[in-house]
């Protein structure tokens, strides 16, 4: 049987990561007003469309196409790794080893949320045994 987090706990994950996501939008458009560049403020990325982003899952042409342009805007690899653990929450693969089918330890899945390997597994990937 694969193991799996509790639903109350991927929750718990769910928030934690969307938190992290807030901070980070949070943060860029601190930058982008610093830069005197918050002119466009309607027809920006705030927070709450980002939710709406995830509540809305039929993947329209203009979702997409507002998905890509948060994208080019963000760009950092750290928002798209929580979107990534986002989308694996959803399909209840979040925080499984995918090498050995353990649990990923709940600190570590806080710390790099889309982690798909159990240090362990990492390790002896990282010498050559897996
Ligand atoms: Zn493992």
């Amino acid at each position: 049987m694969a193991k799996r987090y509790s639903k109350a706990k991927l929750v718990k994950f769910r928030k934690e990561i969307e938190a992290k996501m807030g901070f980070v939008s949070e943060d860029v458009d601190t930058i982008r007003e610093g830069l005197g560049t918050a002119s466009n403020k309607q027809g920006g990325v705030t927070p709450d469309s980002i939710y709406s982003l995830h509540m809305a899952d039929a993947g329209t042409d203009s979702h997409e196409q507002e998905k890509n342009f948060m994208f080019m805007n963000r760009g950092s690899d750290y928002f798209k790794n929580l979107e990534i653990a986002l989308e694996r929450i959803k399909e209840g693969s979040f925080g499984v080893c995918k090498i050995c089918d353990e649990l990923i330890p709940e600190e570590r899945m806080m710390e790099v949320p889309n982690a798909t390997k159990c240090v362990e597994c990492k390790e002896n990937e990282k010498l050559g045994l897996a």
